[in-house]
C-alpha cells in the first residue's frame, strides 16, 4: 500500500530495541539505509557508547584511546532515524508487550530485539564478592581500571593482581592489564613491584582452543612472569584472600573476573523460553522460541540448533541476519535461517602489539597478526563512525504488518484536516493526565482533580501572577527527555524575575500515529516534564495537544512574586558584575545533533546543563541584592543581553574567554555549524564597539547561539559579586564572571568585547 506522498507516513507500530550491543549495530544500519515507512523504532541502551570488545585490550593495554574502541549510539540513532533513549530496562511483561525501564516508565513494544551482553558468573563465589570486578558491564570494568592506575601510580603501592577465568577474555585482559600497569610504572617499575595471578578452574586455560594455542599461551605467562593456578575453582573471598574449593589460598589486592557468561534475570522472569542458565532461546531464525514477536542475538542469546560460544564474533555475525528477520517480520513475509559457523577466527591479543590467531587446528603468531587484526578492528568501527549521508527514499510503500490493527487510520490518512485543529482525541490527553495524577502529591492531585473549562487560580494577597509560555520543536527524540528540558526552560522565566512557580498548562505537537503511540509519548513528555515540576512545586493543570509532523512541546507556567522580590532585566548600575550560571553552545550542539555530527557525550553533557534547576540560582542571586537578570535562551547571550542594557543605555565590558561553554560548541562552531536561528540573533552584533577585533575570537560566533534551558544571567554589585559566584559554584560548576557594567558618555547601549 502506498500512502499518498503529500501526507507524512504516522507512526503506526512500533520496533523497540534494547541494548547496543553488537548484532543492533548492524541493524541501525539496515535502518539507516533502508528505512521502513511507518515504523517507529526506539533503542534504549543503559549507556551512550558502547564498547567495541575485540578492541578493548587493546584500550587495556594504551594502544587504542576511548572514542576508537567506543560506538556513539547517540549519534549513530540520529543518523538512521532511531529514537535513542538512554536507560536501562528492567523487566518484561509479554502479554501487554511493555517493557519496564528504570526511568522512563514502561514502553510499549510491537516488536522487540534483544541484545543486551552478559557479565561474567559470580554465583559460586561468596564472602566479601564486593571485591570482585566483572569485566563486563565495559563501563564499569573501565572505570575500576582507572581506580587500580591511580593506586599504582599516585600512590606507588605495589599490587598483587588476580584474574579469574582462563578462557580469552581472561588472559588478553591479563596480558594488556600488565603491560599497561607496567609502562605506567615505567623506569622506576621494580620486580617487586607487581604480581599477578590467573586462576583457572579447569586443568588447562584456553578450553575452546587448540593445543599449539594453549601451549604457546603458557609459555607466554610463564615468561612474563605470570602465576598460573590450574584447577583452582574460586569459591570465597576473604580480606585479602582468594579461597579455592580445596581450601587454598592466595593474597590479591585487587581481583578481575572474567569467568563463563551469565545472563540478566528479567527475560527469563518475563516467562521467555530460557536455557538452563536463563539465556533466550531462539531458533534459527534468531526468534524467541516462546515469543515469536521477539528476537534476541549476540551473548544473550541461546541459539538453539547450534549452540554458539559467547562471543563478539557471533554477536557481530548475527547482526545483518537479525536486521533482515526484524524486516521480514515486520513485512509479514518468511523469515531466512542464520547458519552459525562452527568454526571461528579468534585473534588474541598479548599486550604488546603481539597476536595469535586461532581457528579449529590454526595457529599463528607475530605482531603481523596484532596488525591484521588491527585492520579488521578498525575496519569494523568505521562502518559505525564514519556516517555517509543517505538518501531518502520517495514514495513510501507500508509493510503488511504494519497495517493490520491500523487499517482506520491508514484510510483516512489523506483526509486529515486543520478542522479539527489536528487536535488528538481528548481521551489520550485525559489518560496520561489520570496517570500522572495518580503520581503525584496531594496537594498537586487537589489542583487537577479541580480541572474545568479553564484552570482557576487564586493569587495570594500581596502577590503578582507572573504568566510566560515557551515552545519549541523537539532538540531530542526521547520524549521524557525533551520533557525535562522544556519544563526547565520555561521555568526560567518564572525564577530570572524572583518568582515562585506556581502551576503549568502543557501544550504539545506529536507527530502522526497510533493513540497507542500518541499516548506513550505523550506521557513520556510530561513525566519528564513532572520530575522537575515536582521538585519546583508546580502543578500541571491542563493542556491542549495537537498531531502535527514534528514533535514539540512547551509550557505556560504561571508564577507568583512579591513587588519587592520582583527581578527585572534592567536596572543594573555601573560597576555590577555579570555573573553566568550555566555554559552555552546548546544551538549549534543540536544543530550538528541533526547532521549527525554532535557527539553522544557532548549532548549528554549539555541535557545535564539544561535540565539542572534554576531554583537555587534564583535564591542565591537574590540573597546577593541581583540588580537585574534573565534567563539566556532563544536571543543568544549577545541578544539577552541587549535586551539587558538597552532600557537604560548601559555599557558593558564582556570578557568573552570567561564566558563558559559546553564541550563540544566550539569545535561545532568551528566546523561551520549554525543553528536556524543563528543569523537573525547575528544582527545584534552591531552594539559590539570593537567589531574588527572581537570577531577573531575563537568564540566569537557563540555570543550569537541560541539558547534552550541556557541558564540565569545576573547583574550583582560589586562588593557581593564574589561571595555569589562561590555559592552558586556549589550547584553550577561552570558559573562564570564575565563581565562588568562601564561609565560612558555613549547615549546608546555599547559593548566591549575583552579577554584576548
Ligand atoms: C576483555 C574481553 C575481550 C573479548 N574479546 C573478544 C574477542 O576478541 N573476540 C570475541 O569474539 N569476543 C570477545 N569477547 C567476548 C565479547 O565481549 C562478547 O561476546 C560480546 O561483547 C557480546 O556482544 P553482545 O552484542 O551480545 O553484547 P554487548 O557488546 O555486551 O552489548 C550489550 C549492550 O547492551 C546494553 N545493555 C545491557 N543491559 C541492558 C539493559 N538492561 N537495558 C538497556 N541496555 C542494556 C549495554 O550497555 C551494551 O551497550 C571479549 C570479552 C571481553 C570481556
Amino acid at each position: 500500500m502506498h500512502p499518498d506522498s503529500h501526507h507524512p507516513v504516522p507512526d503506526l507500530k512500533q520496533l523497540v530495541l534494547v541494548g547496543g550491543g553488537h548484532s543492533q549495530l548492524q541493524v541501525l544500519m539496515s535502518l539507516a539505509m533502508q528505512p521502513i515507512p511507518g515504523l517507529r523504532t526506539v533503542l534504549i541502551s543503559k549507556d551512550t557508547m558502547t564498547g567495541y570488545s575485540g578492541m578493548l585490550p587493546g584500550y587495556i593495554a594504551g594502544h587504542y584511546t576511548f572514542d576508537q574502541t567506543h560506538i556513539d549510539l547517540r549519534r549513530l540513532c540520529a543518523w538512521a532515524g532511531v529514537v535513542f533513549i538512554e536507560d536501562s530496562v528492567v523487566g518484561l511483561e509479554t502479554t501487554t508487550r511493555k517493557l519496564a525501564t528504570a526511568r522512563h516508565g514502561d514502553i510499549h513494544y510491537d516488536w522487540l530485539s534483544i541484545n543486551i551482553g552478559s557479565t561474567p558468573n559470580r554465583r559460586h563465589i561468596t564472602g566479601q564478592t564486593d571485591r570482585l570486578i566483572p569485566v563486563k558491564p565495559i563501563d564499569q570494568f573501565l572505570q575500576q581500571l582507572d581506580r587500580i592506575e591511580r593506586r599504582v601510580m599516585d600512590a606507588g603501592q605495589p599490587l598483587r593482581l588476580g584474574v579469574i577465568g582462563a578462557g580469552a577474555a581472561g588472559v588478553e585482559v591479563l596480558l594488556s592489564l600488565k603491560y599497561r600497569l607496567e609502562r605506567q610504572r615505567g623506569a622506576t617499575s621494580s620486580a617487586s613491584d607487581f604480581e599477578f595471578h590467573l586462576f583457572n578452574a579447569a586443568d588447562s586455560i584456553l578450553p575452546t582452543h587448540n593445543s599449539r594455542v594453549r601451549r604457546f599461551f603458557l609459555e607466554h605467562l610463564s615468561r612474563e612472569g605470570i602465576v598460573v593456578h590450574d584447577n583452582f575453582e574460586v569459591v570465597a573471598l576473604e580480606s585479602v584472600d582468594v579461597l579455592s574449593r580445596i581450601g587454598e589460598r592466595v593474597a590479591v589486592d585487587e581481583v578481575i573476573l572474567t569467568t563463563s557468561a551469565a545472563p540478566q534475570p528479567w527475560p527469563g522472569r518475563a516467562g521467555l523460553q530460557v536455557d538452563e542458565r536463563g539465556f533466550i532461546e531462539v531458533n534459527a531464525f534468531l526468534q524467541s522460541c516462546s515469543h515469536p514477536e521477539i528476537f534476541a542475538a549476540g551473548d544473550i542469546a541461546a541459539f538453539t540448533p547450534s549452540p554458539t560460544e559467547k562471543a563478539g564474533v557471533f554477536a557481530v555475525r548475527q547482526g545483518r541476519p537479525l536486521a533482515e528477520n526484524l524486516r521480514r517480520t515486520i513485512a509479514g513475509r518468511p523469515l531466512k535461517p542464520y547458519r552459525a559457523q562452527k568454526k571461528w577466527l579468534a585473534l588474541l591479543a598479548c599486550g604488546d602489539r603481539y597476536a595469535v590467531a586461532s581457528r579449529g587446528h590454526f595457529f599463528a603468531r607475530g605482531r603481523w597478526v596484532w596488525r591484521w587484526k588491527d585492520h579488521i578492528d578498525r575496519k569494523f568501527m568505521r562502518m559505525f563512525q564514519d556516517l555517509p549521508d543517505m538518501p531518502q527514499p520517495e514514495r513510501p510503500h507500508l509493510a503488511e504488518g504494519l497495517l493490520a490493527g491500523n487499517e482506520k487510520l491508514v484510510r483516512n490518512l489523506g483526509m486529515r484536516c486543520a478542522g479539527c485543529g489536528a487536535k488528538v482525541g481528548g481521551d489520550v490527553l485525559q489518560g496520561v493526565l489520570d496517570s500522572l495524577h495518580q503520581g503525584l502529591n496531594g496537594a498537586v492531585a487537589g489542583e487537577i482533580a479541580r480541572r474545568d473549562d479553564a484552570a482557576v487560580i487564586d493569587v495570594p494577597p500581596g502577590r503578582l501572577l507572573l504568566q510566560s509560555i515557551d515552545y519549541f520543536t523537539a532538540l531530542v527524540d526521547d520524549p521524557w527527555e525533551l520533557g525535562r528540558i522544556a519544563a526547565n526552560h520555561a521555568l526560567g522565566d518564572i525564577y530570572a524575575m524572583g518568582g515562585q512557580p506556581h502551576s503549568a498548562l502543557a501544550l504539545a505537537s506529536l507527530p502522526y500515529g497510533n493513540e497507542q503511540l500518541l499516548a506513550e509519548t505523550l506521557r513520556m513528555m510530561l513525566e519528564g516534564a513532572m520530575s522537575l515540576f515536582s521538585d519546583a512545586g508546580v502543578a500541571l493543570i491542563g493542556g491542549h495537544t495537537s498531531e502535527a509532523a514534528e514533535l514539540s512541546l512547551g509550557f505556560s507556567v504561571n508564577g507568583f512574586v512579591t513587588p519587592e522580590k520582583l527581578l527585572r532585566k534592567s536596572g543594573m548600575q555601573p560597576g555590577d558584575v555579570l555573573l553566568m550560571t550555566q555554559p552555552i553552545g546548546t544551538g549549534v550542539l543540536f544543530a550538528g545533533h541533526q547532521q549527525a555530527r554532535a557527539q553522544g557525550v557532548w549532548l549528554e553533557q549539555a541535557i545535564t546543563n539544561m535540565t539542572r534547576s534554576y531554583r537555587h540560582a534564583a535564591e542565591i542571586l537574590q540573597t546577593h541584592g541581583a540588580t537585574a537578570c534573565t534567563d539566556v535562551t532563544g536571543f543568544g547571550l549577545l541578544g539577552h543581553l541587549l535586551e539587558m542594557l538597552r532600557p537604560s543605555n548601559q555599557s558593558l565590558c564582556l570578557d568573552i574567554a570567561a564566558i563558559p561553554l559546553l564541550p563540544g560548541a566550539l569545535t561545532l562552531s568551528a566546523e561551520g555549524i549554525r543553528s536556524s536561528l543563528f543569523p537573525a540573533n547575528s544582527k545584534a552584533r552591531h552594539v559590539i564597539t570593537n567589531l574588527e577585533q572581537a570577531h577573531r575570537h575563537a568564540a566569537f560566533e557563540l555570543l550569537f547561539d541560541p539558547q534552550t534551558a541556557g541558564g540565569l544571567m545576573a547583574f550583582v554589585p560589586a562588593a557581593s559579586a564574589e561571595a555569589c559566584l562561590q555559592q552558586l559554584q556549589q550547584y553550577y560548576p561552570d558559573a562564570a564572571r564575565v563581565g562588568e557594567v562601564v561609565e560612558t558618555d555613549t547615549a546608546e547601549a555599547a559593548i566591549e568585547i575583552t579577554g584576548y
